[in-house]
């Protein structure tokens, strides 16, 4: 059930906050040896938080999401519940305060169910580059669930939460969502605080949510959006997210970009894409042919400036400060260089030698200030496009999940997997993506929605149009 179902159901005292709670943790419990989305089940605590929702709801002054249990993606800080980044480096790092999105989440009384599976510091497609295992889809366990916030998406896709956070660098959270048949917003950067969110590539990473429905996620931002002291990048905006909520799109105009409509896309997604484009010229909309020429260098730039990123917000793991203290060795160096050689998995070793490589002083200008360029021109690239429309339309990914595969994967699969949703963390831009149909294989895929800077209430507005059509029709 959606998160606006649930919230009729606990104020109209058809169910109460701890038995909703209770029966999330013993599905958990039952069928989560399977799918392996959770990282740490967390019943003491959700269920004491349940009680104390419950008199909220009792003295009639429920929030929108008192009561609500949710998962956390386990590279949010957590007080007093351990957060792993499903790493071994980090694997008994118990945090000491909360993030500011998890603190806002708290305010209103909602229920933290327990901390989600990913890909280790959330870099990968597929989730299979966890320290505590893979993730298997709920919709078909041979089958990937994308990733980094693949236990996440399976969390809401198993119906182990009525919602998840999961966090965004290149399409981290509407990529897994798409594969997993559930939506998936990521929000314009600088309006969730990141403060708490253990940073991959901190100019691309944003907390983002995996739900049932686009309205549940304009509930979501209006409970944890807005500037926050404790990370200077935040902006204050009008924060209200459900303002668009069935306003009207006649005359709104949505960009095909055609680029994205490549080769390697998958002959049914584009087919629903198209449609999902001719449902919303059928409601008024304009469709307009956009070109997005600095794409063809996203996928480069991406990579150069996530992992130079990554290399210089990793440093500070040496075994020292942060929890696994493996480090053997004669002197500090030795210590701290073995610590990292054993604490950190090998997707992870891989990019921080490749930051460390591009930002080294013979190849910066060849490679990381190249990469910076790119990423102008694809922002400034961006602005002109949303002169000629107000939202663009694509794919989510190329193709839906697919088996697991061999060991290399990983490699194959994050080239391909990301390169829809990665230009939108490169521009800091509004993303959402809504399931619109499935492939042969029976997997689902997702539609994008981007959006200008800030424009995050209407993209997720547009959204929820289409999805109340198309659950309508397939009565979904
Ligand atoms: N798959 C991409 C990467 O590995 C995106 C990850 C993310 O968004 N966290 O970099």
């Amino acid at each position: 059930m959606a998160i606006s179902d649930l919230r009729d159901k606990l104020d109209s005292k058809q169910i109460s906050a701890v038995e909703l709670t209770k029966s999330y943790l013993d599905k958990i419990h039952k069928f989560d040896t399977n799918i392996n989305s959770y990282i740490t089940v967390c019943d003491e605590i959700a269920l004491k938080q349940a009680k104390n929702a419950q008199k909220r709801i009792d003295n009639k002054n429920a929030a929108f999401l008192t009561g609500i249990p949710l998962s956390v993606k386990d590279n949010i800080c957590t007080d007093k519940i351990k957060t792993t980044c499903a790493s071994k480096i980090l694997s008994d790092f118990v945090p000491f305060y909360n993030a500011t999105v998890i603190e806002r989440l708290l305010n209103e009384d909602a229920i933290i169910l327990g901390k989600t599976n990913m890909d280790e510091f959330a870099m990968g497609s597929t989730n299979e580059t966890s320290y505590f295992g893979k993730v298997k889809n709920p919709i078909n366990t041979d089958y990937v669930p994308g990733g980094s916030s693949g236990g996440a998406a399976a969390s809401v896709a198993a119906d182990f939460c009525a919602a998840a956070l999961g966090s965004d660098t290149g399409g981290s959270v509407r990529q897994p969502a798409a594969y997993c048949g559930v939506t998936g917003f990521k929000p314009s950067y600088g309006i969730l605080s990141r403060f708490g969110l253990i940073a991959y590539a901190s100019s691309f990473d944003t907390i983002g949510f995996l739900t049932k429905s686009a309205k549940d996620i304009a509930y979501l931002m209006n409970a944890t959006a807005g500037k926050d002291s404790k990370d200077a990048t935040t902006i204050s905006v009008d924060n209200d997210y459900t303002k668009f909520l069935d306003m009207s799109i006649k005359g709104l105009r949505i960009g095909i970009p055609k680029e994205f409509f490549d080769d390697e896309l998958s002959e049914n997604a584009k087919k629903a894409i198209l449609s999902v484009a001719e449902f919303y010229k059928s409601c008024g909309a304009k469709l307009v042919d956009i070109s997005f020429k600095s794409f063809a260098f996203a996928k480069e730039a991406y990579k150069i400036l996530t992992s130079a990123e990554a290399s210089s917000n990793l440093s500070r793991y040496d075994g020292m400060k942060y929890g696994h203290a493996s480090g053997e060795g004669e002197t500090y160096k030795a210590q701290i260089c073995s610590a990292r050689s054993d604490g950190f998995g090998n997707e992870v070793r891989k990019r921080i030698l490749f930051g460390g490589f591009v930002l080294s002083a013979e190849n910066y200008d060849n490679y990381y200030k190249k990469a910076l360029s790119v990423r102008q021109a694809i922002k400034n690239e961006y602005n002109e496009i949303f002169t000629k429309c107000d939202v663009l339309l694509s794919p989510t990914t190329a193709t839906s999940a697919y088996k697991f595969r061999n060991e290399n994967s990983e490699f194959i699969s994050n080239n391909i997997a990301d390169k829809y949703t990665m230009t939108a963390n490169l521009a800091g831009l509004p993303s959402i993506s809504s399931p619109c149909g499935y492939d042969n294989n029976n997997m689902p895929f997702g539609m994008c929605l981007t959006g200008k800077n800030f424009d995050d209430a209407r993209v997720i507005a547009i959204a929820d149009i289409f999805e109340k059509h198309y659950n309508q029709t397939t009565g979904l």
